[in-house]
């Protein structure tokens, strides 16, 4: 299979950045016996070495997420050893961040992980962001907000560059979905997490993820605090059967001031949508739940029912009311 030279040039300077593999780049010369500082070679060199580990390797030239999981194993770069950094103990209400080591496991993302009141949120980042974990503990402040039965349930974090299916927005997927959508060779691509570490971090553990594409995680907190408790709202939704964050017996008039929906929603059904959202705004903009205030009602009023229809919902069932 002929491999398309001038593309996976371009793909490794990407990809070099993304996974920082561009540091050995010296020693995955020696090991794979590329001898010149001439890319297309390089790419042959890769594409060669790719050949000697079929089946289950791309053979694109391509040092991508799942080419690099096993390279750098084989040259030894591996976990901790990547920018000498190690995780680091967790303590209340502070934030722990790694870079490549979870759990004596090699990923090739960079970990971060907020503690709140003993629970840990977990945050995998697979995009080139240095502000990765100053945005991680500026969302501190709205995860302390979320109920510790809440907290307890909630899925790892991913910062990825697209989503599997390239949308728009966040993404949440349960722990029954993760498998057949995110870890095929067409969404490895999109994503840039490696099938191995989505493995590690989501299927084996037994947990779902949410994912947050890099077009939405790079923008002020302010705008991104939505995106990431809108998902939030959706793995609460998802834990809670039957109800989740939709009452028994609800209906529109429960949710009146919520009809704007300005975000994309991959939910079909409209109150969950509502009930979502109405989670997120609760955390991130507790005095104006709703977008549009009904005429017939104060705004303290509008938010005190639509706070009501959200605490009777099976996910606030064990919550006390505070
Ligand atoms: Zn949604």
């Amino acid at each position: 299979m002929a491999i398309n030279v001038r593309r996976a040039v371009v793909q490794n300077t990407i990809w070099s950045r993304r996974l920082n593999w561009y540091g050995y780049q010296a020693q995955i010369e020696t090991h794979i016996h590329a001898v010149t500082q001439n890319p297309p070679q390089f790419v042959q060199a890769v594409a060669q070495w790719q050949r000697n580990h079929q089946p289950g390797m791309d053979v694109d030239g391509i040092i991508g997420p799942n080419t690099w999981s096993v390279l750098r194993q084989e040259i030894g770069v591996a976990s901790g050893t990547v920018q000498g950094a190690a995780t680091v103990a967790v303590s209340a209400g502070s934030v722990s961040s790694g870079i490549g080591s979870i759990a004596g496991a090699s990923i090739s993302g960079e970990s971060c992980s907020l503690s709140v009141r003993g629970h840990s949120v977990n945050f995998y980042c697979y995009i080139n962001c240095s502000r990765f974990r100053e945005k991680v503990q500026q969302l501190e402040t709205f995860f302390s907000r979320v109920p510790d039965q809440h907290l307890s349930v909630l899925y790892p974090i991913f910062i990825m560059e697209n989503k599997p299916g390239r949308g728009k927005g966040g993404g949440t997927w349960t722990h029954d979905l993760v498998q057949s959508q995110l870890t095929g060779t067409a969404q490895v691509r999109n994503t840039g997490i490696p099938a191995a570490d989505i493995e590690h971090l989501v299927i084996r553990p037994g947990k779902g993820m949410i994912g947050i594409p890099a077009a939405n995680w790079n923008v002020s907190i302010a705008e991104l605090k939505f995106t990431v408790f809108h998902e939030v709202g959706h793995c609460i939704d998802f834990s809670f059967p039957p109800g989740g964050l939709v009452p028994s017996g609800a209906r529109n008039a429960d949710f009146e001031g919520m009809e704007s929906e300005v975000r994309r929603c991959g939910s079909s059904d409209p109150l969950i949508r509502k009930a979502v959202e109405v989670y997120a705004r609760h955390i991130c903009s507790p005095y104006r739940i709703f977008y549009n205030q009904p005429p017939s009602e104060t705004s303290a009023q509008a938010n005190r029912r639509l706070l009501s229809t959200l605490r009777r919902s099976s996910a606030f069932s064990s919550v006390p009311s505070s």
